[in-house]
């Protein structure tokens, strides 16, 4: 019997190493990718309810295999010869990307099976015999050699306290914008990609009222600067170990000077961040969340400039307040929401204000404690998972039990994007085919 792998999601993590797990091995191998979606390849990322939701990454760098950047970007032109490098091209086509590129490894790679499973898996067990039995939602159990979970950004559903979740609308379905045309007042928790996202399909339907934008810092994401990569920048790797927030903040601001900007210094540091963050000690990573990660965060998830331009032009405008503040509660009324808040500064108030619409933006969960997925919590109660400290999500699984993508948070900090998603995939592929004694495609 070939090595049975259990895929469980089929998001870009979970599709990427299936397709390294298929291309890197002479040993035929039987790969179940399992997702309750029913898609393989897009996940929630690349699955937006319209065409208007665009990648927030130039087509030139999203080529889904490390040693092929370009991928997307020829890709794309095939289908749409107009298409430029430097486009902020539609999400549905970096699905339908996906989807193409495993369908080909799995037609040219003859000697394996993959099977696609439509399922979520809601438990998962070490067997006497040392095999993982994987237990979907309709009872079956399937029996595996090895896991990988890549089940991706987990929605929170509690800010310090549980929230009445009835009173949000999901910002990537269709039916959320449906009726907004005639809304007067929305609300937005969070200022990051989501929260522009909803801004800008909002627009697009037709909405004309205000935003409330209510962040605890009070910021969006930075426009793309287009210079950004020409800077001459070099980083000595004694840079790369200070293993003090304070040292890398002074060396940050010490290059921001030099170069006149800070937006090179964040691009340059990005493809090292994950050997920075390895070599902070517990203390000093609680720091960096505390005191770095905002000013990471708006620098590294940027936004087209024309994106950048509607939001500027709304506050101009007076239709979207941008708040640094707390948001408390928000009860559910028959016509919208009843939400509290209290904003910072020097004219601190808390405000209780009725809005017609109201979208939770506020990033993924990453304490595995608070996931509200079966899975995840039989994988704690099985002692298959540990929790990190951070509350960033996994630090340690059992042997054969691999993961891939943003529950990988608190190890490597930077494993959300394509960019570090495709390298990972790439590697948990090798090690899972090293744990199985596969022998390796030449
Ligand atoms: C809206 C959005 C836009 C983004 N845009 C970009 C971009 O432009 N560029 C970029 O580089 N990055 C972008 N990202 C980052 C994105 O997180 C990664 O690029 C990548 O898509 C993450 O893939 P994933 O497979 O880890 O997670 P996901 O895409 O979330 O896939 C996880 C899959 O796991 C499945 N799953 C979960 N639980 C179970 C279970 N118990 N059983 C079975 N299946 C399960 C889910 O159904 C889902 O399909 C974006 C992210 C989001 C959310």
């Amino acid at each position: 019997m070939p090595p049975h792998i259990t895929i469980i999601g089929s998001g870009f993590s979970g599709t990427l190493t299936a397709i390294h797990l298929l291309s890197q091995t002479t040993t035929p191998l039987t790969i179940s990718l399992i997702d309750p979606r029913g898609t393989f390849g897009p996940g929630l990322a690349y699955s937006p309810p319209s065409k208007t939701f665009t990648l927030n990454v130039k087509a030139k760098a999203m080529g889904a295999l490390p040693s092929d950047g370009e991928g997307f970007f020829r890709w794309l032109k095939k289908k749409r010869p107009s298409t430029s490098p430097n486009e902020f091209a539609p999400r549905s086509y970096y699905g339908e990307y996906l989807c193409e590129l495993l369908n080909l490894v799995e037609t040219s790679s003859r000697i394996h099976t993959v099977n696609r499973v439509s399922q979520e898996v809601i438990d998962l067990e070490r067997t006497p015999n040392n095999v993982f039995s994987v237990t979907l939602s309709d009872g079956s159990i399937l029996y595996a050699d090895a896991c990988v979970l890549a089940l991706g950004n987990i929605p929170r559903c509690s800010l310090g306290k549980t929230l009445d979740m009835s009173a949000f609308h999901p910002p990537y379905s269709a039916e959320s914008y449906s009726h907004i045309t005639g809304a007067k007042e929305a609300l937005i928790i969070g200022s990051s990609l989501t929260a522009v996202d909803v801004i800008l399909e909002s627009e697009r339907n037709g909405f004309r009222g205000e935003y409330t934008v209510i962040s605890r810092h009070g910021r969006f994401p930075l426009p793309h600067e287009e210079s950004s990569a020409e800077h001459q920048f070099q980083i000595a790797s004694e840079s790369l170990t200070l293993g003090s927030v304070t040292k890398l903040c002074a060396f940050m601001r010490s290059e921001s000077r030099r170069l006149l900007s800070s937006q090179p210094v964040f691009d340059h540091i990005r493809p090292h961040i994950q050997t920075v963050w390895k070599h902070l000690p517990e203390k000093e990573k609680q720091r960096f969340l505390r005191h770095l990660q905002p000013i990471w965060d708006i620098h590294r998830h940027r936004i087209p400039v024309q994106h950048h331009e509607t939001l500027q032009q709304l506050q101009r405008t007076k239709r979207l307040r941008l708040t640094a503040g707390r948001f408390h509660d928000a009860k559910k009324t028959n016509a919208g929401c009843t939400a509290t808040y209290t904003s910072r500064g020097a004219r601190s108030e808390t405000i209780t204000k009725f809005f017609d619409v109201a979208f939770l933006c506020v990033g993924p969960e990453g304490d595995l404690t608070k996931m509200k997925s079966p899975l995840i919590r039989n994988l704690l109660r099985r002692g298959l998972i540990t929790p990190g400290t951070l509350r960033l999500g996994i630090v340690h699984s059992a042997p054969k039990l691999a993961v891939v993508g943003p529950l990988q948070r608190e190890l490597l900090w930077e494993i959300t994007a394509v960019r570090e998603l495709r390298e990972e995939a790439q590697l948990q592929a090798a090690a899972i085919l090293q744990s199985l004694g596969a022998s390796l495609a030449g």
